[in-house]
């Protein structure tokens, strides 16, 4: 198979799997553990840590190692839900994750406020510059770049606006770091992010936030993690994590090479699929992804069976919404109509993508085009 489902998961990566594989046999102990290899495991932990912190330019304390994003996602909803006034209101983008919109509805129901995105689906700023200076809500919180669309969004100028007025702001990083640099990151009070979306292990993620201001655990048991979240630490997986993002580090500059290939992809899409949208297409987006309105046929199910028979694995979306034939709420936030959003499919590539790879997805998506379009002829 070859393989356009990156945001959603990624095969694991050399230098990923090498640093995993050797911390698993070389930290066997619980870094908690009183004995010698308790705290050989409990420093391989903290040098993970402070590598992290450093590539994002914030203190190794700030950084709260967890199973992945949802579940700091998750643990900041619940920070804010503990620590904000009963009547507070919060900020979150109409584009953000589930893991985002749905533990904000959980924490905080009716006093959730979305910030409108364009069509083109970037966070209207105007908007939320009004927002907080009329309401002053107790968080905002807009991703990095969209896990559907690739949109990057502004969010160094939203670190601005709530700086000037005091509001914490929080920024889902998950589909920005290891493609992006994580340099600027630090600057945001909380981050969230994770390995496996572009080549580290999964049950691995973290939540950067403020040391100062203690954040509250959303999973309770032992001391780990200065209390603020409990359960033996995954020494192995921070360990790939951090080798990862280094290793991905080093070699940003070779994205514009990738984008390259991305965009011959798309003009060949434009240019022999009539009718054929770029979702997103005139906003600065991540090098790894596209999402395509397609022309023919009523359903995108339909589509992915289709390349997947083909070899080729695509997707609808977020991984989350996939099975259900709901169209994602993120298109329709951008304005889609239903039956829009029905027919964007999301190709997402990766490290050991080539141009092999996509020229293969192009003949698979015209024979598929031709197929359906028959179909729907008979
Ligand atoms: N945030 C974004 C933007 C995502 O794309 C995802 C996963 O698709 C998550 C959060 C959840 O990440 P995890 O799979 O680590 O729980």
């Amino acid at each position: 198979m070859t393989y356009f489902d990156h945001n959603a998961a990624a095969p694991l990566h050399p230098v990923a799997r090498h640093a995993w594989l050797e911390a698993a046999d070389k930290f066997i102990a619980n870094p908690s553990s009183p004995h010698r290899l308790g705290a050989r495991a409990d420093a391989a932990l903290e040098d993970a840590r402070a590598r992290l912190a450093g590539l994002m330019g914030c203190q190794p304390h700030d950084i709260v190692w967890t199973s992945g994003a949802t579940e700091a996602n998750n643990q900041l909803m619940h920070h804010f839900a503990r620590t904000l006034p009963p009547d507070a209101t919060v900020c979150i983008s109409a584009i953000e994750h589930p893991s985002v919109t749905e533990s904000a509805a959980h924490y905080f129901g009716g006093r959730v406020r979305l910030i409108p995105v364009s069509r083109d689906g970037v966070v209207d700023l105007n908007w939320l510059a009004e927002e907080l200076a009329q309401r002053r809500p107790g968080l905002v919180a807009v991703m990095a770049a969209n896990n559907v669309t690739g949109v990057i969004q502004p969010w160094e100028q939203v670190v601005q606006l709530c700086r000037r007025r005091e509001v914490p702001y929080f920024c889902d990083a998950v589909q920005w770091l290891g493609r992006e640099s994580a340099a600027a990151l630090g600057v945001c009070d909380f981050v969230s992010g994770c390995a496996h979306k572009v080549g580290g292990p999964r049950g691995i993620g973290f939540l950067k936030c403020p040391s100062q201001g203690r954040c509250q655990p959303l999973i309770f048991g032992g001391p780990q993690e200065e209390g603020r979240r409990a359960g033996t630490e995954n020494v192995a997986g921070a360990l790939a994590l951090v080798a990862m993002l280094e290793s991905r580090h080093g070699l940003l500059s070779e994205q514009e090479a990738r984008r390259q290939l991305r965009d011959r992809f798309i003009n060949r899409l434009i240019a022999e699929l009539p009718g054929v949208e770029i979702v997103g297409a005139s906003q600065r987006r991540l090098w790894n992804t596209v999402a395509a309105l397609l022309p023919e046929a009523d359903c995108r199910q339909r589509w992915v069976v289709k390349l997947d028979k083909m070899g080729v694995a695509v997707s609808t979306g977020s991984a989350c919404s996939s099975g259900k034939e709901e169209p994602s709420p993120i298109l329709l936030a951008m304005g889609y109509t239903p039956g829009q959003a029905g027919r964007v499919l999301r190709f997402s590539s990766g490290w050991e993508t080539g141009e092999k790879d996509w020229e293969k997805l192009f003949d698979a998506i015209k024979h598929a085009a031709k197929e359906l379009r028959q179909v729907a002829l008979v």
